[in-house]
């Protein structure tokens, strides 16, 4: 599960290697040189800490983009249809879900699929299904 938290410790990092840029501008030059060694040492260690998190933080973003595609081509897959004998049909069956048929008039005016009901033989004068929300008759 992907988090923001190294984005956060990235940030914070640069930050304090910020503040630690502002103190060293500041040290008087009377002071040890041993002081401005360790504030170095201190700025380099928030720098790389700054840099790990931040690769990590694009790690995640890869991760996330790749996720998104992968879900996107899965709901596209779900409406791809083809046509056949007056009705839409899935191209790829979708486990636990019908394949078809579907009203051709619902899914060209409202581009959705609803799955047609077959009529009892008596009543298939006019065809064979019938679409349980516009009512259209066919097949
Ligand atoms: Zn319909």
């Amino acid at each position: 599960m992907p988090d923001i938290s190294s984005i956060s410790v990235g940030l914070q990092s640069i930050k304090t290697a910020l503040d630690i840029t502002k103190e060293l501008r500041s040290i008087n030059s009377s002071l040890k040189d041993a002081e401005v060694k360790l504030k170095l040492a201190e700025l380099i260690e928030a720098l790389s800490e700054a840099k790990i998190q931040l690769s990590e933080a694009r790690e995640e973003n890869q991760e996330l983009k790749e996720t998104i595609k992968a879900l996107e081509k899965e709901l596209n897959k779900e409406n791809e249809v083809v046509f056949k004998e007056s009705f839409y049909y899935l191209k790829d069956s979708i486990e636990g879900k019908a394949g078809g048929p579907f009203c051709a008039k619902c899914y060209s005016d409202e581009h959705k699929l609803i799955l047609v009901t077959e009529l009892p033989k008596q009543f298939q004068d006019f065809g064979r299904y019938k679409c349980p929300k516009c009512g259209d008759i066919g097949g």
